[in-house]
């Protein structure tokens, strides 16, 4: 059976790339109708931020990748919490010491550094252990006493040098690294009686029937270590299939996009919005910047995987059906914001005005305007081609609800000729004989019936009749404008323009 987890760190909001992980572990479990586990790994109690975890559910849920077992969801192989698991892993630490396949390390942190000093590229490994204060240069006797005295010490695995260890990566192929450049790794530290990630990433893995690691590139370089862990511990049988996904790069492909780059160059990198416990500031999400949840995910889709041909619209349950691992991509992916905006501009014309019109009706009530919903829904009708963001509404048709107060200089400059009053009085009186402003065709033919058939200038008038109902000159098609404001409030603006 598919079992797939997500294991974040609470070390704080979660990052877009983090998200895409997620995402791409939720297509997978999905397509196979398989397992989705959410498990929080902090067992670094120092680089712990509360409010992350919190964060991370809510944010994943938002864009409706929902899980099946996990924290806050329950499930038979919990706890999900690796702080709630502490009991579990001594005994495979103790299994990992019985069998020879790892030692216990005195070394103090400045004799570490004294050791860092004294050998250029220092690394703790085969060609260096035998120099250190450790269980392999120490009699037994000695370590017990030390043990009982309370010296703090560390379990590391002991890697044997000169071997070819083969990572079997669904997306990279066979990734071949000699274990003689792999150092020995800490597993477990007494300090805390907590193991470290490495050592509890793998157990829980086993523990938890985890069929396939997905999980980011800059894990490939621990797969290596993983492999000979789970040979150590016996599991080689039941090792998870591994797949790094290709890293997020910054927009112009120069190197990793990071938690940082967002407030640097003006665009979230964050799902929601996010405000730092310690110091208080904020950072933006996408969530707050006005995306469709449905956009983000389409967006994040193809990062990074594409599904063969050029579709770029696919929604959750397309992504579900057509998603494949082999896919995915081995290099970077570019985080195209502007990509993202055009995501984004697209679900918004995929709602009903009806949706749209219920996210703008709060932003209008916040700018104190009591507009009639159908009326808004009519705006939205006809505006909404012209916006990325529910929030970009408002710039492209305050007019609709609010009637112009002063005209542009520059337009009136240039649009308002002499005969302007003169001609949008005609105009006036041609617009009281028509009944039904709502017939958009009808009222555009009557129109320009009578400016062919005194042979006015189209463009003049027209200009001239946006200026006065709009008091600039944008806005959508003249009389898809009047249909929404209706007679009455047309023929009110006119008349003000022309006294
Ligand atoms: N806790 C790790 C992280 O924060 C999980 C890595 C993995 O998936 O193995 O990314």
């Amino acid at each position: 059976k598919v079992r797939v987890r997500f294991a974040p760190s609470p070390t704080g909001p979660l990052h877009i790339g983090g998200v895409r992980t997620a995402l791409y572990n939720y297509l997978f479990a999905r397509q196979h109708d398989g397992d989705m586990i959410l498990r929080i790994e902090d067992t670094d109690s120092h680089r712990f931020v509360p409010g992350a975890e919190a964060y991370i559910i809510e944010s994943l849920e938002w864009l409706g990748i929902h899980f099946d077992e996990g924290v806050s969801y329950g499930g038979d192989y919990g706890p999900y919490r690796q702080s709630e698991r502490k009991h579990i892993y001594k005994r495979y630490v103790d299994q990992l010491l019985n069998d020879g396949k790892a030692y216990i390390a005195f070394d103090t942190p400045a004799e570490l550094e004294e050791k860092r000093k004294e050998i250029p590229n220092f690394q703790y490994d085969a060609s260096t252990r035998m120099q250190m204060r450790n269980s392999l240069t120490m009699s037994e006797k000695e370590v017990e006493k030390l043990i009982s005295d309370g010296e703090q010490y560390v379990v590391r695995i002991k890697i044997e040098p000169g071997e070819d260890v083969k990572v079997n990566d669904l997306i990279r192929g066979e990734v071949i690294i000699n274990s003689s450049i792999l150092d020995d790794k800490v597993l477990y530290k007494s300090s805390d009686n907590l193991p470290t990630y490495h050592l509890a990433n793998i157990v829980d893995d086993h523990l938890m029937e985890v069929s396939h690691v997905i999980r980011g590139e800059e894990w490939l370089p621990s797969a290596p270590l993983h492999v000979l862990l789970y040979r150590a511990l016996g599991w080689q049988d039941t090792m998870p299939f591994f797949a790094h996904l290709p890293l997020l790069l910054k927009p112009d492909g120069n190197g990793k996009l990071s938690k940082r780059d967002g407030d640097r160059l003006g665009f979230p990198v964050f799902p929601l919005e996010w405000k730092d416990p310690k110091t208080g500031d904020i950072s933006s999400g996408y969530r707050e910047s006005g995306y469709l949840p449905e956009a983000v995910v389409n967006f994040l889709a193809l990062l990074g995987w594409n599904p063969g041909n050029d579709q770029e619209i696919l929604s959750m349950d397309e992504l579900i059906k057509l998603f494949s691992l082999e896919r995915c991509s081995r290099s970077g992916a570019k985080f195209d914001y502007e990509k993202g905006k055009w995501f984004n501009h697209k679900y918004i014309q995929e709602k009903s005005n009806e949706e749209l019109a219920a996210l703008f009706m709060p932003e209008l009530a916040a700018r104190g305007i009591s507009a009639e919903q159908e009326k808004v829904v009519r705006v939205v009708a006809v505006m909404k081609s012209r916006v990325s963001f529910v929030k970009e509404l408002w710039d492209q048709s305050s007019f609709f609800f609010v009637a112009p107060e002063v005209y542009d200089e520059k337009t009136v400059k240039k649009r308002w000729k002499e005969d302007s009053a003169q001609l949008l009085t005609e105009l006036a009186g041609i617009l009281e004989s028509i009944d039904n402003f709502d017939d958009v065709e009808a009222t555009e033919s009557t129109v320009k019936e009578w400016i062919a058939d005194k042979g006015y200038h189209l463009g003049n008038i027209m200009n001239a009749f946006r200026l006065a109902l709009v008091g600039e000159s944008k806005g959508p098609q003249m009389f898809d404008l009047t249909a929404v404001l209706g007679k009455e409030e047309t023929l009110r603006r006119l008349y003000k323009a022309i006294k």
